[in-house]
């Protein structure tokens, strides 16, 4: 019996478990000896839960054993970030403030993958609340990146992007507000989505900013997109906010087929700021593209340059509003020794935060205030509007918009994190796709002469994620290379 499965995909995991080819139990032992062995280097998760991962991959095989019907993710082995509410564990958000905070309840998310018959190994690393490109601003450890130890993951999703890159996981779930599924993927080597606002459910994600947040998977390829798409999206009564549309079945967009399917280079997207070997790559997927029958047309974002500004008045001033509640009364951490109500909640948040929240905060409130409400919230919101119509022109003119997914590929532990504002810019190619509510995908498209993968996105109209993955599709069977192994992990 081979003992590689956590090398698999999802889809050949549960092909085998369901044709009892193997047990999910053998599925789960394999990946936990994967954990065991790598991961005191790359340092993904935040909490393994090996026993209770053992008993549930024990349940699903008992199901199968009665003739059950398990669902599309028999036996997979999944990772959550630990910004999902799960009765299991704690849910920290890796913040000191959430230290020991247990979840009365599962989210809809990771309960619909668990009724897919999924197995879950644990909790991944994150930003603190989210926020960050790096996966430094985690109060827990610092996850390293599995192509190269000395560089970060990308965040704030990297024990999540990394588990993936380094077989530790079949799928893990990320969540993105500004890039945190995309960027991470693209720093890691593997295939990262962000759906469109509505789509899957938020109820149990731990909001940092309401209306950018959403939940997506992290795959090693793009059938198991896919599959967990399939598993999450859908009208859930719980978030009001979630999309009343019917489901497609989005395996079916799995045709390598994109011939007279028109793409959109966005020309602010490919100026000089662009580092050189990052626009060889992306124009050499393009080519894989136009040989399958594809059509390259220019087109125009003109409200790219604000979309940085944009987001970090609005994603602040919601955060602000989001974290108020942690207020060492409800959850968590609670200061010890105060004295009065307004003591308790300054010394509560001012050492239960870390700094990167703490400003963020202080943004959000500052650009609330009334006085600087009209000056700076009310602004961002009209031209939050307008890269939105950006985004709707264009897509007139084509059917996906393909850009890379990150300025450069994965930079050094410590190289940025100094310096706040360079660290906003990691986002740049990315932070659109929420402002617009559209969904965006990223895949890699190769290494670049730094051994480091680097990433393409594709974007399309709202609640388009079909064209998205046939296109993903096109290009992953096209493209004529396996990513392979990360050289850190072999
Ligand atoms: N890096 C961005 C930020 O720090 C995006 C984070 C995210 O998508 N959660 O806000």
């Amino acid at each position: 019996m081979s003992n590689d499965w956590y090398k698999k995909t999802a889809h050949e995991i549960r092909d085998a478990v369901r044709a009892k080819k193997v047990t999910a139990l053998e599925v789960t032992e394999s990946h936990l000896a994967r954990i065991e062995d790598v991961d005191g280097k790359v340092k993904a998760f935040t909490d393994v839960w090996a026993d209770a991962a053992r008993n549930q991959a024990k349940a699903v095989d008992a199901r199968i054993k009665n003739g059950e019907d398990v669902g599309v993710l028999a036996g997979v082995p999944i990772g959550l970030k630990d910004v999902f509410c799960t009765k299991r564990g704690t849910t920290t958000c890796c913040s000191k403030i959430l230290k020991g905070y247990r979840s009365p309840f599962d989210g809809t998310a990771v309960e619909r993958l668990q009724n897919a018959g999924a197995v879950f190994l644990g909790k991944l690393n994150m930003d603190e609340f989210a926020m960050g490109s790096s996966t430094e601003n985690s109060s827990v450890q610092i996850t390293r990146n599995p192509w190269n130890l000395d560089c970060v993951p990308g965040g704030s999703s990297g024990g999540s992007a990394a588990a993936i890159a380094a077989d530790e996981c079949a799928i893990t779930l990320g969540s993105d507000t500004g890039g945190s599924i995309r960027q991470p993927a693209a720093c890691v080597g593997c295939v990262g989505i962000k759906p469109t606002y509505g789509r899957i459910s938020r109820y149990g994600l731990v909001a940092f900013a309401s209306s950018l947040d959403q939940i997506g998977p992290f795959t090693k390829d793009v059938e198991d997109t896919a599959i967990a798409l399939n598993v999450m999206c859908g009208r859930d009564p719980k978030d009001s906010t979630s999309a009343d549309l019917a489901v497609p079945d989005f395996t079916k967009s799995l045709k390598a087929d994109v011939s007279g399917l028109r793409i959109g280079l966005p020309k602010e997207y490919y100026t000089d700021a662009l580092n050189a070997e990052m626009r060889e790559k992306i124009m050499d997927a393009v080519k894989v593209l136009e040989r399958q029958g594809a059509k390259v047309v220019e087109v125009s974002l003109p409200h790219t340059d604000y979309a940085i500004a944009v987001y970090y008045i609005i994603c602040t001033a919601e955060a602000s509003a989001n974290l108020a509640r942690f207020d060492g009364v409800r959850y968590g951490y609670r200061a010890p020794g105060v004295g009065s109500t307004q003591e308790l909640y300054t010394r509560t948040k001012t050492d239960g935060y870390g700094p990167e929240v703490r400003r963020r905060i202080m943004l959000g409130t500052y650009v609330l205030s009334s006085g600087y409400y009209d000056a700076y919230y009310l602004k961002a919101q009209k031209v939050r509007s307008l890269i939105r119509k950006d985004f709707t022109d264009a897509f007139e003119k084509c059917d996906v918009v393909l850009t890379p997914t990150s300025p450069t590929a994965a930079f050094k532990i410590g190289e940025k994190s100094a310096n706040p504002l360079e660290m906003y810019l990691s986002d740049i190619y990315t932070i659109s796709v929420n402002l617009a509510g559209i969904p965006g995908l990223s895949m890699p498209c190769g290494l670049v002469a730094s051994g480091l993968p680097a990433g393409i996105q594709i974007m399309a109209k709202p609640f388009d994620e079909e064209t998205i993955l046939r296109v993903a599709y096109t290009y992953e069977q096209k493209r004529g290379f396996e990513m392979g192994t990360p050289t850190a992990v072999k």
